[in-house]
């Protein structure tokens, strides 16, 4: 007789299986261009491959250093002072993090305690708020204003507590396409330190802006700085999101805090990959070319479109695009979604899974980090929608 399963309390009861696994696995079953879960289907540099090979065959493939492998933290802080100006000690302001997605966990865990209150905008990563609550905290969510997702200043205010011990941003946003301006950040630091916040900017999306303005990351902010951590992801940045390679920047004291955890998570991450990046990063053209390149994808995705009833929405960064399908159907977002992979062959991702109150403004996700081909092909599909 087979044993009854063990009887186990779920720490996580209102949480299914991720829209992204959910999407890229019906996309799969139903043969369809897969627009859904966000990853490039083009080739990562044959450099870098190269390089990975280098140091595998030469011997660096044992643990890397808790923090990351120096030549690589090293690199980090020249690339960050490329980008921003601005020194970084590479020795204990950098971690290298199994993805964002580690990094993100690490240090949420390392800042929340029972009972705080964390901020978070909707629509929102869907990892952010299971780790909250994991640690005993409560997100409070606040929806950011269509068209544009800005912040409602006014709510953000009122919803500051006694309680409130972080608020989590995304910059660029993803699903949004939206990215915050210097003012919005500025914004934000007085509103931090007047009531002694912290911070988390989730900034895997910082080489895809295609506004002037360019990246405003948290890091160019002084008090930001001293009070935030921002996340990155060499996954996106280097079109390879299964090689899981991301870091946290922050204060010491912050820093200290979330390697804690980090070194009980993975303690450290794959040697040859990270010191292939340290290699790759020598040359600034890498990632510095990233927003022409994507913006041009963009572009080329938003004319296929333009003879479709899919309606766009501004995407000033990230590699979605949103669309507004009202003139097509009445359908809830995620059902449109399903239908769209079944009987259109194209999968994208509702946009109501990233609101906590499950928000359905009937628009859809599409990623459009994809060969023109793919593009071309997803397009041809929808415009008959
Ligand atoms: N944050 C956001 C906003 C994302 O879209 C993603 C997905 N790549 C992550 C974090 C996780 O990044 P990684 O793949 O490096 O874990
Ligand atoms: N960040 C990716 C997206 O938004 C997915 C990452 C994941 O699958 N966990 O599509």
């Amino acid at each position: 007789m087979t044993p009854a399963p063990v009887k186990l309390e779920s720490k996580l009861p209102n949480v299914g299986t991720t829209i992204f696994a959910v999407m890229s696995t019906m996309a799969a079953e139903h043969n369809a261009i897969n627009l859904s879960q966000g990853y490039p289907d083009f080739p990562i540099s044959s450099q870098l491959i190269d390089l990975v090979e280098h140091y595998m065959s030469n011997g660096h493939n044992q643990y890397a250093p808790m923090a990351g492998e120096p030549v690589l933290l090293r690199q980090i802080a020249n690339k960050l002072n490329d980008c921003l100006g601005y020194n970084f000690d590479a020795k204990t302001e950098i971690t290298v993090v199994a993805g964002a997605t580690e990094g993100l966990f690490a240090t949420i865990t390392a800042l929340v305690q029972k009972g705080d209150e964390v901020i978070i905008f909707d629509p929102a990563y869907d990892s952010y708020a299971p780790a909250v609550q994991l640690s005993g905290g409560t997100s409070v969510h606040l929806e950011l204003k269509l068209p544009n997702f800005t912040i409602d200043w006014e709510q953000l205010e009122a919803a500051v507590s006694s309680r409130t011990k972080l608020i989590i941003i995304n910059n660029p946003n993803n699903p949004a396409g939206s990215i915050l301006t210097a003012e919005d950040l500025q914004r934000l630091s007085d509103l931090v330190v007047r009531h002694d916040l912290l911070l988390i900017s989730d900034e895997v999306y910082e080489h895809m802006v295609y506004h002037p303005q360019g990246h405003q990351s948290i890091l160019k902010f002084p008090e930001l700085r001293a009070r935030g951590v921002a996340i990155f992801s060499f996954g996106k940045t280097f079109h390879a999101t299964g090689w899981k390679v991301g870091y946290c920047v922050a204060p010491e004291n912050l820093t200290r805090e979330l390697q804690k955890i980090h070194q009980f998570l993975t303690y450290s991450v794959n040697t040859p990959v990270q010191m292939a990046l340290a290699d790759y990063l020598k040359e600034p053209v890498h990632y510095q070319s990233l927003s022409t390149f994507f913006q041009k994808k963009r572009d080329l995705f938003l004319r296929l479109m333009k003879h479709s009833r899919f309606e766009p929405l501004p995407c000033n960064g990230t590699y979605f695009q949103l669309m507004k399908y009202h003139a097509i159907s009445e359908l809830a977002d995620t059902e449109m979604a399903i239908w769209m992979t079944k009987e259109h062959g194209v999968a994208s991702i509702p946009t109501s899974v990233f609101y906590n109150k499950g928000t359905d403004q009937k628009i859809l996700r599409f990623c459009f980090a994809k060969s023109s081909e793919t593009l071309t092909q997803a397009a041809e599909k929808l415009c008959k929608i």
